[in-house]
Protein backbone atom coordinates (compact mmCIF):
# COMPACT_ATOMS: atom_id res chain seq x y z
CA UNK A 1 0.00 0.00 0.00
CA UNK A 2 1.12 3.41 -0.66
CA UNK A 3 0.54 6.49 0.88
CA UNK A 4 0.22 9.75 -0.25
CA UNK A 5 2.65 12.70 0.99
CA UNK A 6 0.10 14.76 1.66
CA UNK A 7 -2.96 14.44 3.98
CA UNK A 8 -6.29 16.49 3.79
CA UNK A 9 -7.44 17.79 0.26
CA UNK A 10 -4.68 17.65 -1.77
CA UNK A 11 -4.92 19.75 -4.96
CA UNK A 12 -3.18 17.26 -8.50
CA UNK A 13 -2.06 19.97 -10.01
CA UNK A 14 -0.26 17.74 -13.03
CA UNK A 15 -0.48 13.88 -13.61
CA UNK A 16 1.93 11.37 -14.17
CA UNK A 17 2.80 11.59 -17.64
CA UNK A 18 1.32 14.95 -18.95
CA UNK A 19 3.12 17.24 -21.08
CA UNK A 20 5.24 14.84 -23.09
CA UNK A 21 6.36 18.55 -24.75
CA UNK A 22 8.17 19.54 -21.70
CA UNK A 23 10.07 16.82 -20.91
CA UNK A 24 11.27 15.46 -23.73
CA UNK A 25 13.99 17.86 -23.04
CA UNK A 26 15.09 15.85 -19.48
CA UNK A 27 14.65 12.77 -21.21
CA UNK A 28 11.15 11.54 -20.22
CA UNK A 29 8.12 10.55 -22.18
CA UNK A 30 6.02 13.10 -20.24
CA UNK A 31 5.99 14.08 -16.12
CA UNK A 32 7.89 11.68 -14.29
CA UNK A 33 5.21 12.00 -11.14
CA UNK A 34 2.61 14.00 -10.05
CA UNK A 35 2.05 17.29 -8.49
CA UNK A 36 -0.12 18.89 -5.81
CA UNK A 37 -0.40 22.27 -5.40
CA UNK A 38 0.34 23.39 -1.74
CA UNK A 39 1.60 26.50 -0.06
CA UNK A 40 4.70 26.83 1.11
CA UNK A 41 5.63 25.21 4.52
CA UNK A 42 2.88 22.30 4.43
CA UNK A 43 4.20 19.00 5.94
CA UNK A 44 4.56 16.22 3.94
CA UNK A 45 4.78 13.09 5.06
CA UNK A 46 6.65 9.98 3.81
CA UNK A 47 4.67 7.95 1.50
CA UNK A 48 6.98 4.70 2.44
CA UNK A 49 9.18 3.13 5.18
CA UNK A 50 13.07 3.65 4.01
CA UNK A 51 16.52 5.62 4.23
CA UNK A 52 16.46 9.27 3.73
CA UNK A 53 18.84 11.17 1.16
CA UNK A 54 18.90 14.92 1.36
CA UNK A 55 20.10 16.46 -1.81
CA UNK A 56 19.94 20.28 -2.70
CA UNK A 57 20.14 21.40 -6.43
CA UNK A 58 20.00 24.60 -5.31
CA UNK A 59 17.67 26.74 -8.44
CA UNK A 60 17.92 24.23 -10.78
CA UNK A 61 15.63 20.68 -11.39
CA UNK A 62 14.48 19.84 -8.10
CA UNK A 63 16.25 22.60 -5.72
CA UNK A 64 16.12 20.80 -2.32
CA UNK A 65 14.77 17.60 -2.42
CA UNK A 66 14.96 14.29 -0.51
CA UNK A 67 14.68 10.49 -1.69
CA UNK A 68 13.08 8.21 0.78
CA UNK A 69 14.06 4.27 -0.51
CA UNK A 70 14.20 0.85 0.91
CA UNK A 71 14.56 -2.70 -0.94
CA UNK A 72 10.73 -2.21 -2.73
CA UNK A 73 9.92 1.40 -2.93
CA UNK A 74 11.37 4.94 -3.74
CA UNK A 75 9.78 7.84 -3.40
CA UNK A 76 11.15 11.45 -4.31
CA UNK A 77 9.93 14.56 -2.96
CA UNK A 78 10.86 17.77 -4.81
CA UNK A 79 10.97 21.38 -4.15
CA UNK A 80 10.80 21.57 -0.56
CA UNK A 81 11.83 24.59 2.10
CA UNK A 82 13.26 22.19 4.56
CA UNK A 83 13.91 18.95 4.88
CA UNK A 84 13.11 17.94 8.94
CA UNK A 85 14.69 14.50 9.24
CA UNK A 86 18.36 13.80 9.13
CA UNK A 87 19.96 12.66 5.89
CA UNK A 88 20.63 9.04 6.07
CA UNK A 89 17.91 8.28 8.64
CA UNK A 90 14.71 5.53 8.32
CA UNK A 91 11.93 6.94 8.72
CA UNK A 92 8.38 4.89 8.71
CA UNK A 93 5.64 5.67 6.61
CA UNK A 94 3.66 8.10 7.47
CA UNK A 95 6.53 9.78 9.22
CA UNK A 96 6.85 14.10 8.93
CA UNK A 97 9.65 14.72 6.63
CA UNK A 98 10.15 17.79 4.85
CA UNK A 99 8.26 21.11 4.12
CA UNK A 100 6.88 22.02 0.94
CA UNK A 101 7.94 24.77 -0.87
CA UNK A 102 8.95 26.06 -4.54
CA UNK A 103 12.70 25.38 -4.71
CA UNK A 104 14.39 24.63 -7.92
CA UNK A 105 13.02 24.85 -11.13
CA UNK A 106 9.52 26.08 -10.11
CA UNK A 107 7.31 28.55 -11.25
CA UNK A 108 4.60 28.30 -8.20
CA UNK A 109 4.96 26.17 -4.74
CA UNK A 110 4.26 22.78 -5.11
CA UNK A 111 5.18 19.59 -4.34
CA UNK A 112 6.26 17.01 -6.88
CA UNK A 113 6.55 13.32 -6.19
CA UNK A 114 8.24 10.83 -8.22
CA UNK A 115 7.60 6.93 -7.03
CA UNK A 116 9.59 4.25 -8.16
CA UNK A 117 9.14 0.21 -7.90
CA UNK A 118 12.20 -1.76 -6.81
CA UNK A 119 13.37 -5.40 -6.36
CA UNK A 120 16.24 -6.06 -3.74
CA UNK A 121 16.66 -2.40 -4.06
CA UNK A 122 17.26 -2.67 -7.93
CA UNK A 123 15.18 -0.04 -9.94
CA UNK A 124 12.53 -2.37 -11.68
CA UNK A 125 11.47 -0.67 -15.74
CA UNK A 126 13.80 1.79 -16.02
CA UNK A 127 13.26 2.09 -19.90
CA UNK A 128 9.90 2.81 -19.31
CA UNK A 129 10.49 6.64 -20.75
CA UNK A 130 10.59 7.80 -17.36
CA UNK A 131 13.39 5.95 -15.69
CA UNK A 132 11.64 3.70 -13.80
CA UNK A 133 9.26 5.95 -12.38
CA UNK A 134 5.66 4.83 -12.50
CA UNK A 135 2.09 6.00 -12.29
CA UNK A 136 1.17 5.65 -8.64
CA UNK A 137 -2.58 6.04 -9.58
CA UNK A 138 -1.91 2.71 -12.05
CA UNK A 139 -1.48 0.25 -8.87
CA UNK A 140 -3.03 1.79 -6.00
CA UNK A 141 -6.55 2.88 -5.85
CA UNK A 142 -6.00 4.46 -1.86
CA UNK A 143 -5.23 7.53 -4.12
CA UNK A 144 -9.20 7.57 -4.03
CA UNK A 145 -10.66 5.24 -2.12
CA UNK A 146 -9.57 5.87 1.30
CA UNK A 147 -10.62 8.23 3.48
CA UNK A 148 -7.02 10.64 3.37
CA UNK A 149 -8.06 11.26 -0.40
CA UNK A 150 -12.05 10.92 -0.76
CA UNK A 151 -12.30 14.71 -0.62
CA UNK A 152 -8.92 15.50 -2.87
CA UNK A 153 -10.22 18.17 -4.77
CA UNK A 154 -7.89 18.46 -8.38
CA UNK A 155 -7.59 21.23 -10.67
CA UNK A 156 -9.26 21.36 -14.23
CA UNK A 157 -5.70 20.41 -15.81
CA UNK A 158 -5.43 16.97 -13.48
CA UNK A 159 -9.55 15.90 -13.81
CA UNK A 160 -9.11 14.74 -17.44
CA UNK A 161 -6.63 12.37 -16.12
CA UNK A 162 -7.98 11.63 -13.03
CA UNK A 163 -12.19 11.22 -13.97
CA UNK A 164 -11.58 7.40 -14.38
CA UNK A 165 -13.95 4.77 -13.45
CA UNK A 166 -12.79 1.39 -12.89
CA UNK A 167 -14.30 -1.93 -11.42
CA UNK A 168 -13.22 -3.80 -8.57
CA UNK A 169 -9.27 -5.47 -9.42
CA UNK A 170 -9.20 -3.23 -12.09
CA UNK A 171 -5.92 -0.72 -11.89
CA UNK A 172 -6.13 2.99 -13.09
CA UNK A 173 -4.94 3.71 -16.23
CA UNK A 174 -2.81 6.22 -17.54
CA UNK A 175 -5.08 7.75 -20.42
CA UNK A 176 -1.92 9.46 -21.58
CA UNK A 177 -0.34 5.57 -22.46
CA UNK A 178 -1.39 3.53 -25.07
ZN1 LIG B 1 6.42 17.58 -11.02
Amino acid sequence: MIFSPLPGTPVVTQGFGQNPDIYSQFGFLGHNGIDFGVPEGTVIYAPNDGVIKIKDDGTNGYGLHISIQNEKRYSLLAHLSEVTVQDGKSVSQGDPVAKSGMTGFCTAAHLHWTYKLLKNGIVLNKDNGYDGAVDVTEFTRLWLDEDLHNDAAYTDFAKEYLAMSFTDQQYLKNPNRA
